[in-house]
């Protein structure tokens, strides 16, 4: 009778254990750990198994930075019995092999160290890896998270159970929260591009209201360069952020950051550089923040706009001509409407950043699928030319609209009706050129449209501005084959950018 009984309640475990397995939702929980001197941080993961025999993770992503050994910030990997590991360095591949067990739990150390004589000699380097030092830790998800290579979608959460009590903590996933120890938790899908996590001594975080949006700035106190930062941030904030807005009619947010702080290793004044995320973008100064820095903000966050919420083609490096010359202009523009940026500067970054660059670049002729290849590999060149050949053409493509609709319509209205058809597909739905020249075609000749797409943007021929209509306030002069774009007499960049 008793053994019975023993067997009954087995069963009944079996049975339970069996049936909870199967409800089991996906989960991921991270629990992070770090003394606020060191360079690294310990990362607990426990998670949900979704395939009984085993789980396999991936780390880092070289296409973010072109890191190709990120996967060496991983450091002492382990996992508990009877659990086993098979680590892919080549693939970045993590596999556990669960063995029967019920609890699965990996646990590794990132490797945020910042040697002294390896120097960070372009922003690239500490921008896309993790930065861990006595009093400063920035983190992205990228480089500390596991990649899921399922199709779950797992619930993700992230605390931290050891951490410097007195530091400034920001975090991007809910910038509201203040304490590190509170969960923050989000979905899998909806959690990626999200997360960034600042702590240190020696950073500032100030909160702003922008049309009823929280925004935040987040920026290291001091630099060798003199900078300061929430100074010369203030002024996007206050114009910048308001007038792209109202460029895009579009206040449906729930917060924005800019993390704009100083690099930590570079011995020589390098430049900047930095990365939109969905809810913010994140900076790494080498320098003063100047003019070239200011456009630098204003592009990355611009991208909450071109480039993330409205992209052509599968990847982001499909069709950079619209991710990032398009999104160049809305910057340039928008920079005149906040008058951050007067006359001056807006036709220096036009003629000689734009124009003078692509028109003298040997490369300027080059096929649009050659880019892909030698983005991070060649930069300088191919890096920067689907910004400028992506930005002369909106700049054309905004005068032909003008011209056409005797002013009554500009670039504006097209890129807001593509954002409109955006809205009205489907999360994995995506935008194509062909939906670019669709939308396009109600303020100009399809054809033509779509003849110029294929010779300016994909053959990659440059614009001949010797035989191309500008709308009276700009003037075009050419020498040595270089355009270059003036403002008419009495003609007003505020007047001309108007919305
Ligand atoms: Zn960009």
């Amino acid at each position: 009778m008793k053994t019975n009984k023993i067997k009954i309640i087995i069963i009944l475990l079996l049975i339970f254990s069996s049936f909870s397995y199967a409800q089991q939702k996906p989960f991921m929980d991270y629990v992070l750990s770090w003394d606020g001197e060191s360079s690294t941080v310990g990362v607990e993961l426990t998670y949900s198994a979704t395939q009984k025999d085993s789980t396999v993770f991936t780390f880092g992503d070289p296409d973010f930075g072109g890191q190709h050994d990120i996967f060496y910030t991983v450091k002492n990997i382990r996992v508990v019995k009877p659990e086993v590991l098979r680590i892919d360095e080549a693939n970045r591949g993590i596999t556990i092999y669960h063995n029967g067990a019920k609890e699965h739990r990996i646990s590794y150390d990132i490797d945020g160290s910042l040697p002294i004589d390896k120097p960070t000699r372009t922003t690239q380097t500490e921008l896309f890896r993790p930065v861990i030092a006595k009093g400063i830790l920035m983190l992205v998800h990228l480089q500390f998270t596991m990649k899921i290579t399922d199709k779950s979608n797992p619930l993700v959460s992230f605390r931290w159970r050891k951490y410097p009590e007195n530091f400034t903590y920001f975090n991007s996933v809910q910038p509201s929260q203040k304490r590190p120890s509170v969960k923050l938790e989000d979905y899998y899908d909806k959690i990626s591009q999200k997360v960034y996590f600042v702590m240190g001594d020696t950073f500032d975080v100030k909160e702003y209201d922008v049309m009823g949006i929280p925004y935040y700035s987040v920026t290291t106190k001091r630099d060798k360069y003199g900078n300061d930062l929430q100074g010369s941030l203030s002024p996007f904030f206050e114009n910048y952020f308001p007038s792209i807005h109202r460029f895009w009619n579009d206040t449906d947010f729930p917060f924005y950051f800019l993390a704009v702080t100083a690099l930590q290793n570079n011995q020589e004044e390098i430049g900047a550089g930095g990365f939109g995320m969905k809810n913010g973008f994140v900076m790494k100064l080498g320098t003063k923040f100047d003019t070239w820095e200011k456009l630098v903000t204003a592009h990355e966050t611009a991208h909450t706009w071109v480039g993330l919420k409205i992209m052509l083609g599968k990847g982001s490096f499909d069709h950079q001509w619209f991710g990032e010359g398009f999104n160049d202009y809305t910057t340039i523009i928008n920079l005149a409407n906040s008058k951050i940026y007067g006359e001056k500067e807006f036709l220096h970054y036009l003629n000689n950043d734009n124009f003078k660059q692509h028109y003298e670049s040997k490369i300027k002729g080059e096929h649009n699928d050659s880019i892909a290849a030698k983005y991070w590999t060649d930069y300088s060149n191919y890096g920067r030319l689907p910004y400028r050949r992506g930005l002369i053409y909106a700049f054309y493509l905004d005068n032909q609209i003008r011209l056409a609709s005797n002013g009554k319509f500009t670039l504006r209205n097209m890129l807001l009706d593509l954002y409109a058809l955006r809205q009205t597909k489907k999360n994995d739905e995506i935008l194509t050129v062909d939906d670019f020249i669709d939308v396009g075609s109600t303020y100009l000749d399809k054809q033509e449209l779509s003849e110029q797409i294929k010779r300016y943007m994909i053959a990659g021929q440059p614009i001949d501005f010797n035989n191309i209509k500008l709308i009276p306030e700009f003037k075009i002069e050419i020498n040595n084959n270089i355009p270059k774009v003036n403002l008419a007499e009495r003609a007003d960049l505020l007047k001309i950018y108007e919305w």
